[in-house]
Order: C-alpha cells, then structure tokens, then sequence
C-alpha cells in the first residue's frame, strides 16, 4: 500500500477509534478478517446464545460456523424464509440474546454510531436488549461526521439495499435516495448512538477493507 495511504488510513482509523472510546465505547483496530473473527469468538466466550443482523460484513468473517462449533445457540434470521412466523420469531429472540453481532450503516470520525432500518429489529437489538454488542465495520463504513454518514446511507447503503431486496424504490433506478413513499420504502427509522447505551456493552472492530455496503 502507497505509504501515504497508508499514513491517511492510520490517521482516520485511530481518531475514529479514540472519539468512539471518548463516546463510552470499546475500539478495537485489527489487521483482518481473521483477527476480527479471534476478537468475537474471544468476546462470545461466556456466552450461550447469538444473534445475528442482516449483516453482509460479519458473514464475511465466517466466524458464525466457528460460533456454532463452539456450541453457541444461533438467531440468524436469514436462514429462515422472509415474512413467515419463523423469521419474526427470530428477529424478536434477536433482542433476549446474550450477543448480538451487526454491522452499521455509518461511523463517524467524531465516535456516532448511524443506522437507518426497515423493521428496526436491528436497531432496537443493538441499543438495548442484548447485554453484549459487536459492530463490525470495514473501512468504508466510516465517514467524517453526521452529515456525510446520512449522505453515505442515502447515496450508497440504502439504494444498494433495496437494489439487493429487488425493491421498486425509486433510487433501485437512480443510484440515490429519492425520499419515495413507496409502499417498499426499506428507510424508516433513523438511529444515531451519540454515546453508548446505558445498559449496552458496545465493541466496535474496524477491519482495515471495504465490507459490506
Ligand atoms: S427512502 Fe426510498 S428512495 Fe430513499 S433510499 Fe430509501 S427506499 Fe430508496
């Protein structure tokens, strides 16, 4: 890597990481995808059951077969078929688990989390239910601040979202957000952890590669 690029990514990642901690979270910079997955197993030690969110970049881990392995009960809703009795059973156990690993739409360099959901069973999960979280996140995820994390959701997550969900949203065709009123509208709750939740114990991992989207 271009040691200037390097250089810029080191500057981004550790003041991403400090502002986080400042903000009453745990930052964790590691080198890749393995280590990521030894820092969640590590993490998952004395827990019994996980939940997993509609998650492009902890799949890519290919850390939940080794969860599994070590005898960890799994949610993972995308195992099941969407809209039936199943599935949503399995969103709500998502919230009683003992971890809940997820990814974020957005981090900003000043340590906010950003989320945008469709159900808000990822959102309700991550903030309060779960006494462990784990946000993983690649190095696109993080922006400068508020406005360029919502300028990221709508200018890439959510139209690639609805893209990947065959929505007929508007941005499906023009590559950004229209703010539809579509019946298939996937945006509808906003969050943003400012600081931790009170009674969530929140670890970010900052993988230094584009994941997810
Ligand atoms: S609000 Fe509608 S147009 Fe905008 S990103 Fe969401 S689904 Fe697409």
């Amino acid at each position: 890597m271009d040691e200037f690029v390097k250089n810029h990514q080191k500057i981004v990642f550790e003041t991403t990481a400090n502002a986080l901690e400042k903000n009453g979270f745990k930052a964790i910079l590691v080198n890749s995808r393995e280590e990521a997955a030894s820092k969640i197993l590590e993490i998952a030690k004395d827990c019994s059951t996980v939940g997993i969110a509609g998650t492009h970049t902890v799949r890519a881990l290919d850390v939940l077969p080794k969860l599994e392995q070590a005898g960890k009960k799994m949610f993972d809703h995308w195992k099941l078929k969407p809209g039936t009795p199943e599935e949503l059973e399995c969103r709500k156990n998502q919230t009683q688990v003992d971890l809940f690993l997820v990814s974020a739409n957005a981090v900003t360099m000043d340590g906010e989390i950003v989320n945008r959901d469709g159900c808000g069973n990822r959102i309700n999960a991550m903030t309060f239910g779960p006494p462990k979280v784990v946000i993983v996140i690649g190095k696109n995820k993080i922006t400068a601040d508020l406005e360029s994390a919502f300028s990221r959701i709508e200018e890439i997550a959510a139209p690639i979202r609805a893209m990947s969900l065959n929505r007929k949203t508007p941005c499906v065709k023009t590559g950004y957000c229209m703010d539809c009123d579509s019946p298939e509208r996937i945006c509808r709750i906003t969050s943003i952890m400012h600081k931790r939740p009170m009674m969530t114990d929140i670890t970010v991992i900052i993988i230094p590669e584009d994941l997810g989207y």
